[in-house]
């Protein structure tokens, strides 16, 4: 589903270069769960901000392919791109603030994104719309479209971000640290909730986090990351059996 070979992303900085991630590969199949851990600053959010297109100036993207569904994003027109980044490839931010407009209603902007990617009429976007919300678990769904994201939990916002991340049906998800701003009730429950989809949904699942305990539990490979390289990446049951790097010994060694 996802082959990305040999991404490099630079960013100018004080005078030098910074190589925010320095030749990474990697591969995922379809429905699969790839987990990617590593310390703050690795490449692991930029890595995926690469694939979706949202590396701007003055940031640089080099790779030798970045296939999706056997088609190179790095050379598609904008156009191309926007048929399949936010339907068929989907993200769920660090910063829930990145994708949720304080100014429109939750409603209105999953209502949008359907128009905008399904071509849905104003009835049926707000039929799914409801449902979207009564999937991820939203109480008293079909009241709470004409809220705004402020009158909210952070974790109800978190929801709505799934939902916004999963109305097109894609094929693949990829979640950013999906609940580090979450206490950890909500943290359980909103990863319950994506492993839920994933399974239904037979989704392909990137899930970037810190915390391996999850990474164990849902993930079927693992990537690990340190100063924008790929240190190893293995099965699960491989990698805590027996840790290759001495990064990643460390960072097992750090679990509870
Ligand atoms: P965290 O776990 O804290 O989210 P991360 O592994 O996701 O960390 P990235 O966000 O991928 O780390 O950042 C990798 C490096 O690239 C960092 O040094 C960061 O400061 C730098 N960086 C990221 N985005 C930009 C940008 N737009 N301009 C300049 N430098 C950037
Ligand atoms: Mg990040």
């Amino acid at each position: 589903l996802l082959d990305i070979r040999d991404l490099h992303v630079e960013f100018p900085s004080q005078g030098g270069t910074l190589h925010a991630v320095d030749g990474v590969s990697l591969r995922l199949e379809e429905g699969e769960v790839l987990g990617i851990v590593g310390e703050s600053g690795s490449g692991k959010s930029v890595t995926m901000m690469a694939l979706m297109g949202l590396i701007g100036w003055p940031g640089r993207v080099r790779a030798e392919h970045l296939r999706f569904a056997g088609r190179d994003l790095l050379g598609i027109s904008d156009r191309a791109r926007r048929g399949l980044v936010g339907k068929d490839i989907a993200m769920i931010f660090q910063e829930p603030t990145t994708s949720l407009n304080p100014c429109f209603t939750i409603g209105w902007q999953l209502m949008e994104t359907l128009r905008l990617h399904l071509r849905l009429d104003k009835r049926a976007a707000k039929k799914r719309a409801i449902d979207l919300l009564e999937q991820v678990g939203i109480p008293a769904a079909s009241t709470r479209l004409s809220s705004y994201p402020h009158q909210l939990s952070g974790g109800m916002n978190q929801r709505v971000m799934i939902a916004m991340a999963i109305a097109c049906n894609p094929r693949l998800l990829i979640a950013d640290e999906p609940t580090t701003a979450l206490d950890v009730t909500i943290q359980a429950q909103i990863l319950d909730l994506l492993r839920t989809l994933q399974k239904e949904r037979g989704m392909g699942l990137v899930l970037i986090t810190h915390n391996m305990g999850v990474v164990s539990e849902m993930a079927q490979r693992v990537a690990v990351m340190y100063a924008g390289q790929l240190m190893e990446e293995r099965g699960v049951d491989e990698l805590f059996a027996m840790p290759q790097h001495p990064y990643t010994a460390a960072l097992l060694a750090a679990l509870p």
